[in-house]
């Protein structure tokens, strides 16, 4: 037996938004060595940009059962691709055999720098596929848990938005998206170990109790649940005081230029400073409505001393949406 290629619909784009983690608050280290926290996610108009195409098999056609032979380009890394996993594990799990797809993956997030560019581009690719599979119709939980499976922040990615993170990050609730504002951008040119980072919170003894992240858990979801920060006009306060990155210190101390950075964003009047994930970049939030003009211009002011910064606004689940392309895109 034989697939067509012209079965799939492609080609396809879809975009992987960066996210900055408002809030992340550590845990004590779970059973599987993973540690517990607490963050909220917010998915920024800064993105990678995906295409799927179909790779012409030899003759045309290919044999199903192949499960294998898909391929990605993500030029500026290196190694296994992330992505690559994810088109591995989808195929495994929901047993699909479709003719072999090309992945490429053009990047926009700074690679290791605590905005979750890997978990990403899976989840967008894992969109990708379920598209053009056509096995759209089974999303549902055995999604969730393969996105799981290849990270804890990918089950985050797979619908953009506002989310709250529990467990190690991977069990995911949605949030309605928080009163206007931008964020500035500061990207370090240097990559963090996330492994690294939260070995250092730990010899720095940085993690709370589980009683104090149940504590943060009730606050956040009280400030920014249903009703909560926009209120039903969309016109609230953001939760500054909520905010914050319990990692800072361990990322600070294994690339000291963050606290610089941190600076540059609050002397260009960013109201909060902090560092995304694990850093080493730095984002500046700068609320209310003309809190776009205010990152754009901090960007542009802080552009020859810290290359690729940039503002973003945050996006929805819309923005990451699969969207057939025309080849003239790619
Ligand atoms: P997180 O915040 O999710 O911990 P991060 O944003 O700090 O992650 P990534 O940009 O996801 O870091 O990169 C971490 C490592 O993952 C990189 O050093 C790279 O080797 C690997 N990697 C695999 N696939 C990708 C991808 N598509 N984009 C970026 N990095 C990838």
């Amino acid at each position: 037996m034989s697939e067509p290629l012209q079965s799939l619909p492609l080609p396809l784009g879809a975009r992987a938004p960066a996210k900055v983690n408002l809030c992340l608050r550590l845990g004590p280290v779970l059973p599987d060595g993973r540690h517990r926290i607490v963050t909220l996610l917010e998915s920024l108009s800064l993105a990678d940009e995906l295409t799927l195409t179909a790779l012409p098999p030899p003759g045309g056609f290919v044999a199903r059962g192949r499960s294998n032979g898909d391929e990605v380009v993500c030029e500026g890394v290196a190694g296994e691709n992330l992505a690559a996993a994810a088109l591995r594990c989808f195929r495994r799990a929901s047993g699909w055999d479709g003719p072999p797809v090309h992945l490429r993956i053009d990047k926009r997030v700074p690679v290791a720098g605590g905005m979750g560019g890997g978990s990403g581009d899976a989840a967008a690719a894992l969109r990708l596929v379920v598209a053009a599979s056509g096995l759209g119709a089974q999303q549902g939980s055995w999604l969730l848990e393969l996105a799981a499976e290849l990270g804890s922040d990918v089950p985050s990615q797979l619908a953009p938005g506002l989310v709250l993170g529990l467990g190690a990050g991977e069990r995911v609730q949605p949030l309605p998206a928080l009163p206007a504002h931008a964020v500035l951008v500061l990207p370090a040119g240097v990559g963090l170990s996330t492994a690294a980072v939260y070995a250092e919170a730990d010899r720095l003894g940085l993690g709370r109790t589980s009683a104090e992240l149940e504590a943060v858990e009730r606050e956040l979801a009280a400030a920014v649940g249903e009703g909560g920060a926009a209120g039903t006009d969309g016109a609230g306060q953001l939760p500054l005081d909520l905010f914050g990155n319990d990692l800072e210190p361990a990322a600070r101390s294994l690339h000291p230029p963050i606290g610089d950075a941190l600076q540059a964003a609050r002397d260009q009047g960013a109201a909060l400073a902090l560092v995304s994930g694990s850093g080493p970049t730095v984002a500046g939030v700068f609320p209310g409505e003309h809190g776009a003009a205010r990152a754009r211009a901090a960007a542009a002011a802080l552009a020859a001393r810290y290359p690729g910064a940039t503002a973003a606004v945050p996006v929805g689940a819309d923005f990451g949406a699969v969207r057939a392309v025309e080849l003239e895109d790619t």
